[in-house]
């Protein structure tokens, strides 16, 4: 058997009387759709970040395409991201018809290299897109003065960051937009699809909720900016309720797992993740790094163990952004790491057992290749 491959089952069996009651108040309520769910879960996670504006959207996705739109982002403009991201944050500015510019990464953190930034503004610069990559958060002081120097929008893609804190401040809480996923595997994940957008502008939010509308002003059926369908769905919103009540108890446990980790490998030659100064860690994804990172990982599959990678191949390298015309050697740090990165299993259900196994056997290997 193939253990570690992420499951919702083992939390499902915990919470199963909760997640069920929350189907059955959505299904007896008589709105199946933008109904009382939705909106309570907008409000309850708005104030979770002490930010006044929540839509909650169809996906995590989505809530980038809308975030984009809402700031006035679209064709010929460009973005400024980075290539060592989950796809979909590349994908939602390519579906603007904008163009994504990357920045490398920085080595030890793996998230955007924030001192590359200024370097790439041109004047069709209009939206930096903020990738909290991995559960910790960007540099944002440096960014905040660049994009103030340069009048552009800061998009948080908080995918995988939900209540990772920066000096204090909450992630979706610092940008001009957030951008959340709620896919089941994330921190806050949903039993299928769901995302959210968060701002501070009453503007930016009027914009975002005529967007998930198909771009109607709701009340008068009239569509003033062609939109999209993109609302987020009743019943997923009911469950984020329920489980947004426990999420500083899922990254509680994300950490202990962590912790456990770094004093298991503490003096083996396996990089593990590395806080960045003022950040407060989730782990979505627990991400090491070894030079014999293909060979461990083929060592680990013969003891019935297979991990991830997150993310293998760079969007920059991936064939369908080939016309953006970077080439292998283009962003060397993120070259370098993801032939080098490799993740370990990090859910807040892994068992103190599963966890063990994976550390002796890993640990087994790492004194052999
Ligand atoms: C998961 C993820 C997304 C996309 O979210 P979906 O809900 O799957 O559309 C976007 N950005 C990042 C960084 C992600 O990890």
């Amino acid at each position: 058997m193939t253990l570690f491959v992420w499951g919702y089952l083992p939390e499902y069996e915990k919470e199963r009387d909760d997640i069920l009651d929350a189907v059955d108040t959505v299904f007896r309520s008589g709105r199946l759709v933008l109904g009382p769910s939705v909106q309570a879960f907008e409000e309850e996670f708005a104030a979770y970040h002490g930010v006044p504006h929540c839509v909650g959207v169809d996906n995590g996705t989505n809530a980038i395409v809308l975030g984009l739109r809402a700031l006035g982002v679209g064709a010929g403009d460009e973005v400024i991201t980075v290539s060592n991201t989950a796809a979909p944050t590349v994908v939602a500015i390519d579906a603007v018809g904008a163009t994504p510019v990357f920045a490398d990464i920085d080595p030890d953190t793996y998230l955007m290299n924030v001192e590359q930034v200024a370097a790439l503004v041109t004047d069709r610069t209009r939206c930096i897109v903020a990738v909290h990559l991995y559960g910790q958060c960007v540099d944002m002081a440096p960014l905040e003065a660049i994009a103030a120097e340069h009048d552009l929008p800061i998009l948080e893609d908080c995918a995988q960051a939900h209540g990772a804190r920066h000096h204090g401040r909450i992630a979706g809480s610092m940008g001009q937009v957030a951008a959340f996923s709620f896919y089941p595997t994330k921190v806050l994940g949903a039993y299928g699809d769901g995302g959210a957008t968060m701002t501070r502008d009453a503007e930016v939010d009027a914009n975002l909720r005529r967007l998930r509308y198909y771009g109607m002003e709701s009340q008068y059926y009239v569509v003033s900016t062609p939109g999209y369908n993109s609302r987020l769905d009743e019943v997923q919103a009911e469950i984020l309720r329920r489980k947004l009540t426990r999420l500083d108890d899922y990254i509680a446990r994300r950490r202990v797992i962590a912790a456990r980790y770094a004093e298991a490998f503490a003096g083996t030659d396996l990089v593990t993740p590395k806080t960045a100064p003022g950040n407060d860690h989730v782990y979505y994804v627990h991400v090491v790094r070894h030079p014999k990172r293909d060979r461990i990982l083929e060592a680990l599959k013969a003891h019935d163990i297979v991990l991830n990678i997150s993310y293998p191949w760079p969007v920059h390298t991936q064939s369908g952004f080939a016309h953006l015309g970077y080439r292998k050697g283009s962003l060397p740090v993120t070259e370098r790491v993801a032939d080098e990165i490799f993740s370990l299993p990090m859910y807040a259900s892994l068992s103190d057992i599963d966890q063990e196994r994976v550390i002796d056997t890993l640990r087994g290997v790492l004194a052999k290749v």
